[in-house]
């Protein structure tokens, strides 16, 4: 059944790019573009558009801890440079980076892997950084039960840097929940540790440009 829909979405999809190409001055038949529209299509509905078919709770999977432990330990646990590939809503071009994420652990918490593939269901429609940062922070608050939660995404977005001038090309997005949004000294702990781990990343950044 779902493969049905998706095949007619397909179709549809293809002639849409197929008049996109004609529109903005070039011929779909020339034999460079012929197969074009085809691989769009599948591109959209495969890749950057899979988000909207997909439930991040098929996603999770968690592990048992004793939170005494953690909490005494190891109060916070830090994830960092979870890739973020999404799409601008409102100009259909992708903005890219890294999620860092720092929650105060409760009785259960999910595997690293897991982390990218749930941001991924939300990353992969169109979106806006702030929103896609708000909805993975108030799912994750839920889900992982957690009393406290920080994400974090610094993205790059390609509109930008094609489009205009002076605009800014990188953007920080911040979201806190519960003990992490009221309780100063966590919050700082949890970003220091977020920006310890992430200089790496801006070092290579600042080498490839
Ligand atoms: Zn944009």
């Amino acid at each position: 059944m779902r493969s049905a829909e998706s095949s007619s979405k397909y179709e549809d999809l293809r002639k849409v790019v197929k008049d996109f190409i004609r529109l903005i001055g070039d011929d779909p038949e020339r034999p460079e573009l012929r197969e074009t529209p085809e691989r769009v299509a599948r591109m959209w509905l495969e890749e950057l558009a899979s988000g909207y078919d997909q439930d991040p709770d098929e996603h999770l999977k968690y592990f048992h801890v004793s939170s005494a432990d953690y909490i005494s330990a190891n109060r916070l646990i830090v994830v960092v440079n979870v890739p973020i590939r999404s799409m601008c809503e409102h100009h259909l071009l992708p903005f890219y980076g890294y999620a860092h994420i720092a929650y105060i652990p409760g009785d259960e918490v999910i595997g690293l892997s897991k982390f990218a593939r749930v941001l991924n269901v939300f990353a992969r429609r169109l979106q806006l950084q702030e929103r896609l940062t708000e909805e993975i922070a108030d799912y994750l608050y839920k889900k992982l039960k957690t009393r406290g939660l920080l994400v974090m995404i610094e993205a790059t977005h390609t509109c930008a840097l094609i489009r205009g001038v002076g605009e800014p090309l990188s953007m920080i997005t911040l979201s806190t929940r519960g003990e992490l949004s009221v309780d100063e000294k966590l919050r700082t702990e949890a970003m220091e540790l977020i920006n310890n781990s992430r200089a790496s990343i801006h070092k290579e950044d600042t080498i490839r440009e």
